[in-house]
């Protein structure tokens, strides 16, 4: 088994990080790590539970009480636990995602899902998609991404994700993802920032296979 190494990709909601981060990881067949997914297990318990996102006193009266696991499927899709039940398929409404947005900037939510992701790296090469992990989870990773892409460009491809499976406009889908850029940008602990040392690649214009071909040209192993 070769050396441990980590790939890190940073960015704003829709901009594409979570399709390329599994290419990648499946081009280099290395493991695949989408932190967006843990901050959404643990928004499920707290709405699940009656209890507000915001209420940062209520979550941290709960907080040892998430037994949140990333384990995979059988075809190797990343799979989250709440105890023993698979919740992946609940996550990915509108609602799970501003509910992540806000109980993401309780720092002790954030110790507790930053400690299982250094873990996980520290023992196998993946390539890990979030907001903050270049910058701080793993600051030292081989080799770190920064992906962004003009608002509406992100809003339309969110929107096209989501029209299927929810009652969703356009609109609100935007109006959505500004509240949480700016959030997540905002926040004290751990905002999301272009990482030092990151390179930076805007996807506005940009296919998925040239956005492929630049992380992968950029990593070499
Ligand atoms: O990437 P995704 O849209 O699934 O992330 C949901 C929310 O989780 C983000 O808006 C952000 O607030 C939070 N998050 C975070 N840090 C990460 C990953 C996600 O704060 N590393």
């Amino acid at each position: 088994m070769g050396k441990v190494f980590n790939v890190t990709l940073d960015g704003p909601g829709g901009s594409g990080k979570t399709s390329i981060a599994k290419a990648v990881a499946e081009r280099l067949n290395i493991a695949y790590l989408d932190t967006g997914a843990m901050y959404r297990g643990v928004a499920y318990y707290m709405l699940t539970h009656g209890i507000d996102v915001a209420d940062e006193k209520a979550v941290l009266e709960v907080l040892d009480k998430v037994d949140l696991k990333v384990t995979k499927t059988e075809s190797g899709e990343q799979k989250i636990l709440l105890g023993k039940k698979d919740i992946t398929s609940y996550i990915r409404t509108p609602e799970m995602s501003m509910g992540a947005s806000t109980v993401s900037k309780i720092p002790a939510v954030r110790l507790k899902l930053v400690d299982i992701q250094r873990r996980i790296a520290r023992d196998t090469s993946c390539v890990i998609d979030g907001r903050d992990i270049g910058s701080y989870v793993l600051p030292d990773a081989e080799f770190k991404f920064y992906l962004t892409a003009d608002v509406g460009v992100r809003a339309k491809r969110r929107y096209l994700e989501l029209k299927d499976k929810e009652n969703v406009t356009l609109e609100k889908v935007k109006e959505d993802l500004i509240a949480r850029d700016e959030q997540d940008s905002k926040r004290d602990f751990a905002p999301l920032v272009v990482p030092k040392g990151a390179f930076v690649i805007d996807t506005t214009n940009l296919g998925f296979d040239e956005v492929l071909d630049l992380v992968l040209s950029k990593i070499s192993i």
